[in-house]
């Protein structure tokens, strides 16, 4: 037999190591926005302002009042694997910050232009540093406000097949809202404003009542209908709202779960809020639902996905419980039964 001839085993350079990582966590322009508005909540900031154009093709940028970052710290930023997030190892087993990998700079600067201006308090002057594609120059002075501004171009420009499966602006534009629409419901104690092009899509104020934010984005009816949920153990805390059955949907988007201010999605909960409504929705129909819980960080895993949109709970059954009982008891006070809307 002839000898095969041996492949070639090689270390992939950094740079296209870091874009497939970029692959898992930057799907299209929505995933930066997630990723760049988890960064500024995580800094501290109190105001945040998106803007977008061409579905966030041509400009995405975030501007925001938080903690900013030194001339030395822009290029560790940027590297893949670094972050101020885990400051010992052992922390991995309790985060408490909305990022920890230390991979979304790094991934996005090497499939874009990106731009960040930054400075923080103490520092009389801010910086700035520009990545095309993976390539890094060194760090400027410039002038600009105490916070962070990220400005990315062309993103996907030098990734064909990434920019081929991009959707219309318009479709694109859509998954951005919904990413801000996430992160501003989970803080309400941050100004969020977002603009499209020369249009002001939301101009959210801070407020202390979470129903505010919730009516800003959905409006009079949903806002109309919220049946409050207050529930506390010693370790799992239930608030937020339902809503009532007549606002039903045909499907489970206007189900929004936050698990320690985190947005998420969990087959698990879902099943124990349609299991509450049971007998209170005609077949088909998904309640609307905006709860937040919060449980010690011990009792999660956060690090079971690259974009952390699925966590896995310690003790699921417990939690599970808890969720269904706490509907359950709030339907009993209700009444639901005169809160049934009509055939949908
Ligand atoms: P991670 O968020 O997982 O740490 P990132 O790549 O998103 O990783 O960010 C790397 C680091 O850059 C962060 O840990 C943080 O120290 C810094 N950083 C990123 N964005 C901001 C911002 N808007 N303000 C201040 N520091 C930031
Ligand atoms: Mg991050």
């Amino acid at each position: 037999a002839t000898a095969k001839t041996l492949p070639t085993i090689r270390q992939l350079p950094p740079n296209l190591i870091n874009q497939i990582a970029a692959g898992e966590v930057i799907e299209r322009p929505a995933s930066v926005v997630k990723e760049l508005l988890e960064n500024s909540i995580d800094a501290g900031s109190t105001r945040i302002e998106v803007s977008i154009q061409g579905g966030g093709t041509e400009l995405i940028r975030i501007a925001d009042n938080g903690c900013g970052m030194t001339a030395e710290q822009l290029p560790l930023a940027l590297a893949s694997h670094a972050t101020s997030k885990l400051p010992d190892d052992e922390s991995l087993f309790h985060v408490s910050t909305l990022g920890f990998r230390g991979e979304a700079l790094a991934s996005i600067g090497s499939v874009s232009h990106l731009t960040i201006r930054s400075r923080t308090e103490t520092d009389d002057c801010g910086s700035e540093i520009n990545v095309r594609g993976g390539v890094i120059e060194p760090p400027a002075p410039c002038g600009c406000p105490v916070g962070t501004v990220m400005e990315i171009r062309n993103l996907f420009f030098n990734t064909p097949v990434r920019h081929r499966f991009l959707k219309t602006a318009q479709t694109e534009k859509g998954h951005i809202v919904e990413a801000f629409t996430r992160l501003a419901l989970a803080n309400p104690q941050v100004h969020f404003v977002l603009n499209n092009g020369d249009k002001l899509v939301h101009d959210l104020p801070v407020t202390e009542r979470w129903s505010d934010r919730i009516s800003a984005f959905f409006g009079g009816e949903i806002a109309e209908s919220l049946i409050p949920i207050k529930s506390d153990d010693a370790q799992i805390r239930i608030s937020g709202y339902v809503c009532d059955p007549s606002v039903s949907r045909g499907n489970a988007r206007m189900q929004y779960l936050f698990l320690n201010g985190r947005h998420i999605r969990d087959r698990s909960l879902q099943h124990a809020l349609v299991e509450a409504y049971r007998g209170l929705l005609m077949v088909g129909r998904q309640p609307v639902c905006f709860l937040r819980l919060d449980m010690p960080a011990e009792m999660i895993d956060v690090n079971v996905h690259p974009t952390k949109l699925e966590v896995r709970f310690t003790d699921g059954g417990r939690v599970y419980a808890r969720l269904l009982q706490s509907l359950r008891h709030q339907f009993l006070s209700t009444d639901m039964t005169q809160r049934v809307g009509p055939p949908a």
